[in-house]
């Protein structure tokens, strides 16, 4: 009894636990369908983040992918180290009364799970995962605007130039090494302040007009202004 409190179970038993399970149009949690209820898990084969569906393609290359999948086995490919980005969400917590049971987990990227409701009333974190699968183009963006803006003040407040963020994070020299964690994850500022401390690496004169234009435009999509830099 004790271990089952300490230990929270793998994502394999959380995902086997969600597997044909629908939320309802009224938020509850329902094991046939209804109209208008959403399969919490629609593709047992292929892992994704149960609220926004990010997915990380890289499990494609684990040499052991191809050989589970459609096989009675094809669950383990959730305990995947590819896998390891979707987090163990509790849908109500500890505090609230939360057990450490499979029934009480969600799988959830980063994002996700830190803007995730934890509520006494389960319905409300229900509610969460329905509206970010609705309108996800919509939180994305506000996501990345937000990622953005987080730069553009760290970038302010260290007196760095933001015009060197060009050809988006892609190419960036991103300075992981110096990254620490907070509490399981980068906070929106440690991952700021990892592309501005980037910034240095970069040489500021050989930024063509053409990137610059291209930060530029990147830049106003978020509303953000750079003129003043
Ligand atoms: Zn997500």
């Amino acid at each position: 009894m004790d271990n089952n409190k300490r230990y929270s179970p793998s994502r394999k038993q959380i995902a086997e636990y969600w597997i044909g399970k629908y939320i309802s149009n009224d938020f509850k949690i329902i094991d046939f369908y209804e109209e208008g209820a959403e399969l919490v898990i629609t593709d047992p084969g292929e892992p994704e983040c149960l609220a926004c569906g990010m997915f990380n393609e890289k499990i494609y290359d684990n040499p052991n992918y191809d050989r589970l999948l459609n096989t009675e086995n094809c669950m383990r490919i959730w305990n995947f180290p590819e896998v390891r980005y979707l987090q163990k969400a509790h849908i109500k917590s500890k505090m609230l009364g939360g057990e450490n049971i499979p029934s009480n987990y969600f799988l959830l990227c980063k994002e996700c799970h830190q803007e995730s409701p934890d509520f006494a009333d389960e319905r409300y974190f229900y509610a969460y995962i329905r509206y970010v699968r609705k309108n996800k183009y919509k939180i994305m963006a506000r996501r990345d605007r937000r990622i953005m803006q987080a730069i553009y003040e760290m970038a302010y407040q260290m007196n760095k130039n933001i015009l060197t963020i060009d050809k988006g994070f892609d190419q960036f020299p991103f300075a992981v090494k110096k990254m620490g964690l907070h509490i399981t994850n980068f906070s929106l500022y440690t991952y700021a302040a990892g592309i501005v401390y980037g910034m240095d690496e970069l040489d500021l004169k050989q930024l063509s007009k053409e990137d610059y234009e291209k930060m530029k435009s990147e830049f106003s999509k978020y509303d953000i202004s750079i003129d003043d830099f």
